[in-house]
């Protein structure tokens, strides 16, 4: 989606038109990247579209505003409302992409930003469906390192995070891959441009844990949650390069990228080349669950309708 896909967008608490919704070139936001966001998913099934984990997202933006002290004006339900009404007034019954958005407004070039300093939100949706194409992915390792807790902090969802995740992006795309690894600071695996990452070895699960300068992904917790459901062992802990070519499956978790396995490596075959078992099982009860097919986890769906 590189222009307007809906009518509508929610800003600072009004239903505008796409084309109406403009800021000045002098935000703050546009020089510093002073902003935080997130990327929600609503998924349409037979009966009506599902907003997945809405106030987990909502929360995770306001948090991730807190540690660079933005103000919210909007709190958490009122952001999740907003959102529900924005489809309704939209009609989008597609599954589409939600982008909500906090920024540091008109604040000259002062980099001292408080609780006083001018922001907005906005929200944004637009129809959306498969990020990777196929059934799984070939990645790299970066020459980039992740961004460390130290200078930049990882498990903030900040705008300016993702100059990262874009040298990231560039390299790997130039010389053929669909992805990105990127290592921590120490050389541990950390995280992919825009997802987390997990592996399998002798029938576990292993994921970075959140000290190793990963995103809190939700779609991580998910997957953690639907793992041990179907009583499989999730350990979060520190994993080594060399762990990647020995997997036995690796699989990425995101919004946008949902479940996608990965089949190849630095050119280098992960299992039999074909998405995994054990993948295959977690990634086809995600989709059950976000379409609202499991009884159990209704309680992460918002429905918009
Ligand atoms: N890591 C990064 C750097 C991301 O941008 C994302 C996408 N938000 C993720 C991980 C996955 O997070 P989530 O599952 O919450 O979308």
């Amino acid at each position: 989606m590189k222009d307007k896909a809906v009518d509508l967008v929610w800003f600072d608490g009004q239903y505008l038109k796409w084309e109406e919704a403009k800021v000045p070139i002098f935000v703050h936001a546009l020089h510093y990247g002073t902003a935080v966001f997130e990327g929600i998913r609503a998924y349409s099934s037979d009966d009506n579209l599902y907003i997945f984990r809405l106030k987990d997202h909502m929360q995770r933006l306001h948090k991730s505003a807190n540690v660079y002290s933005f103000t919210t004006k909007f709190s958490v339900d009122e952001l999740c409302n907003a959102t529900v009404e924005l489809i309704r007034k939209n009609a989008i019954r597609e599954s589409c992409y939600i982008r909500p958005l906090t920024f540091v407004g008109l604040h000259g070039i002062d980099l001292n930003v408080t609780k006083n300093s001018p922001t907005h939100t906005t929200i944004i949706i637009f129809p959306f469906a498969k990020y990777f194409s196929g059934d799984g992915i070939s990645v790299c390792i970066s020459s980039w390192r992740r961004i460390d807790d130290d200078s930049m902090p990882p498990m903030a969802k900040a705008s300016g995070n993702y100059l990262n995740s874009v040298l990231a992006t560039q390299e790997c795309r130039r010389n053929g891959y669909d992805e990105s690894i990127l290592l921590d600071r120490s050389g541990c695996v950390s995280e992919a441009s825009g997802e987390n990452l997990f592996l399998v070895r002798d029938g576990k699960l292993h994921t970075p844990q959140l000290s190793d300068s990963i995103l809190d992904g939700i779609t991580r917790n998910t997957a953690i949650i639907i793992a041990k459901e179907l009583g499989y062992e999730v350990i979060e802990r520190p994993i080594s390069r060399t762990e990647l070519y020995l997997a036995e499956e690796i699989f990425l978790t995101g919004t946008a990228a949902e479940i996608i396995a990965i089949t190849r490596i630095d050119g280098n075959v992960v299992g039999d080349g074909k998405e995994g078992m054990l993948t295959k099982s977690i990634r086809e009860n995600y989709e059950r669950v976000v379409v609202g097919k499991s009884e159990k986890f209704m309680g992460w769906l918002t429905p918009a309708w």
